[in-house]
């Protein structure tokens, strides 16, 4: 008798959860297709590589990608970034953890080099490690980062800083002084201004020094005709506030600027708060995010196609949220997003490519490998290196 009320209980449970989504689950409406269904762009037979462009979206898997998609251009559509038409997989473990963070996972992508959850251009010992963006600089190159984070947040900061930890974002603001980066476009005035730091050190001025012009919204980053940007355009993280610029707008500038050097640029560019959105488990964020980076993306492959010279590789530093689509609680075309975790995952995350030598791009990929090779593509000299002993 004990063992039937509790099997009646179970089905009377089963059957509640049935009429109520769970906290962690959202039905998010689904767009219809529109026209004809969208081409991959074309492979480039030239092998010339003068720029890299590198795409991050932080915490972006494919059901990212794919939830952006149905609830952007519909099942029938392809989000810019999905007409890249090379494709691979990305193997993103850390090398103290199956499960990386930002910070480790950007160090595979700048140094080349697998090392420890937390760590920003240094190796597992705390040895700084060279950065693509660093040895570009030393070409020659023009370089540029550009995020919807602070840019001294953990993606960014891992190609022109060396620090043990990334919640060190004074350390990383000061080491950007000294970096040669021609472009930083972000948020994060906090750690430059003189009134925030627990230094008092006045780093927007030393910048100005530098030659930096200092952007504080959109307007500014329109107006300016200079070629060394250090645009802040919120205290942390861009907040979407009127005045900001979109990604697309600072991708746009960006390269503008850096097209004009005859040896080549390499930018790297995040959408930083799909990952956030990740965190939160939430699911209008998160299709604001993907939209706001896909639209950067499209800015992005529009260059690259024009200048036919200019590999894109878009990837993730892993999955955020442990996200699924499912239709337990949605009807018809809507589509349910349920969360399995408010942290990363281990799920590998997908690599993309555009442009010459992107078939290079394909196949199951560890994250220091693309690191090494763009490194390589861009001729700027072979990764990893290590800086002191
Ligand atoms: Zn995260």
């Amino acid at each position: 008798m004990k063992k039937l009320s509790s099997i009646l209980f179970i089905t009377l449970l089963t059957v509640a959860c049935q009429q109520t989504e769970p906290e962690n689950t959202e039905v998010i409406s689904v767009m219809e297709s529109e026209g004809s269904v969208p081409e991959l762009l074309p492979l480039v037979e030239t092998n010339t590589i003068k720029n890299v462009i590198l795409l991050i979206g932080d915490g972006t898997g494919l059901a990212q990608i794919t939830a952006g998609q149905y609830a952007i251009v519909g099942p029938d559509g392809l989000l810019h970034m999905q007409t890249m038409p090379v494709t691979g997989f990305v193997k993103t473990h850390s090398s103290d953890n199956l499960i990386t963070d930002s910070a480790s996972g950007a160090t595979a992508y700048s140094c080349g080099l697998k090392t420890y959850n937390g760590a920003i251009g240094v190796d597992p010992n705390q040895v700084p490690c060279k950065t693509i963006l660093e040895l570009a600089e030393e070409k020659g190159l023009s370089t540029g980062l550009i995020s919807t984070s602070s840019i001294t947040h953990a993606t960014p900061a891992s190609f022109a800083a060396h620090v043990e930890q990334r919640s060190m974002q004074e350390e990383i603001a000061a080491d950007f002084l000294d970096s040669g980066v021609e472009v930083f476009l972000g948020g994060g005035v906090q750690w430059f201004s003189e009134n925030q730091r627990s230094d008092s050190l006045d780093l927007l001025g030393q910048f100005e020094e530098a030659g930096y012009q200092i952007l504080m919204n959109e307007q500014d980053l329109q107006n300016s005709d200079s070629d060394r940007l250090l645009g802040l355009f919120a205290e942390d993280g861009m907040e979407r506030n009127e005045g900001e610029p979109s990604t697309a707008t600072m991708a746009q500038k960006a390269l503008d600027i850096m097209s004009k050097d005859e040896d080549g640029f390499f930018l790297m560019l995040e959408g930083s708060q799909i990952d956030w959105a990740g965190h939160g488990n939430d699911s209008e964020y998160l299709l604001r995010e993907v939209e706001d980076f896909d639209n950067a993306v499209k800015a992005v492959l529009d260059f690259a196609r024009e200048d036919g010279e200019t590999l894109v590789v878009l990837t993730a530093d892993h999955e955020t949220g442990g996200m699924t689509l499912q239709q337990q609680y949605a009807d018809g075309d809507s589509l349910e997003i349920y969360w399995t975790t408010s942290y990363h995952t281990g799920t590998p995350v997908p690599l993309m490519a555009y442009g010459p030598r992107a078939l290079e791009f394909m196949g199951w990929r560890d994250n220091t490998y693309v690191g090494q090779k763009l490194s390589e593509l861009l001729q700027v000299g072979e990764l990893p290196v290590l800086l002191e002993d």
